[in-house]
């Protein structure tokens, strides 16, 4: 669990919750601009976890609490928000989309996305100095893949992300409970280089405000132009 008090620069918001195991009231505080490049160790604890560990103050159990909040990396120009459940998109936007608009200007890769793990994605992606948008491309290839071969009949449950290992292996990790689905799919780094040169060809303005929210919507509306390199 962070210690909070060795962020008093850090703005925070108030929040409270039940406790599931003993039906207490929690009230606590999380930080809602986590800037990594002024505190490395923040990367660490949402990598661990321990960025959203709340504990019970009536019967100590350890929660993992994940409210909307901004990841920030000025040296990398990175600015992701992950929303939390409820976050409802044109709510972010009224209260926080002209600084979003504002960092893009100022060439930071803006992003939105719904939850921790496609942080992590994108944020190791970035770091790499990976296009997101052919990330998505090549996921949605997949899922189609997944599909078509009768492997899953819907995509509600399905979670793929994408990853590479430190000896530059691509991958995806491909998770569906509905269907037992747990294991790598292999991505060979040529599809990925491939497809970024068709992302930057056909779709000029990378990373701006236009595309805050890269992900399988995206990918489906603009998709359809990396099927035709003629065009
Ligand atoms: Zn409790």
């Amino acid at each position: 669990m962070l210690d909070l008090s060795k962020y008093p620069d850090l703005p925070k918001e108030p929040a409270a919750f039940t406790c599931p195991e003993c039906g207490n009231d929690i009230r606590c505080e999380y930080i809602s601009l986590a800037l990594v490049s002024e505190y490395p160790e923040l990367d660490d604890a949402i990598d661990d976890g321990s960025f959203f560990e709340v504990v019970c103050p009536h019967c100590k159990t350890v929660h993992h609490y994940q409210q909307g909040f901004m990841y920030m990396d000025k040296c990398r120009r990175i600015m992701i928000y992950v929303c939390n459940s409820e976050t409802d998109t044109k709510k972010l936007m009224d209260s926080i989309g002209d600084n979003l608009k504002a960092a893009a200007s100022q060439y930071y890769i803006v992003r939105i996305v719904p939850d921790v793990y496609s942080l992590l994605e994108k944020r190791n992606l970035f770091r790499l100095g990976m296009d997101d948008r052919a990330v998505e491309v090549i996921k949605m290839d997949i899922k189609g893949n997944l599909l078509t071969n009768g492997k899953i009949q819907n995509t509600d449950t399905l979670r793929i992300y994408y990853e590479v290992d430190k000896t530059g292996r691509h991958y995806l990790n491909v998770t569906d409970k509905a269907y037992g689905i747990d294991g790598c799919v292999d991505v060979k780094s040529e599809m990925y280089y491939l497809t970024e040169l068709m992302a930057n060809r056909k779709l000029n303005g990378i990373r701006f405000y236009d595309w805050l929210e890269v992900d399988e919507i995206w990918a489906k509306a603009k998709g359809g132009i990396f099927s035709n390199p003629s065009e």
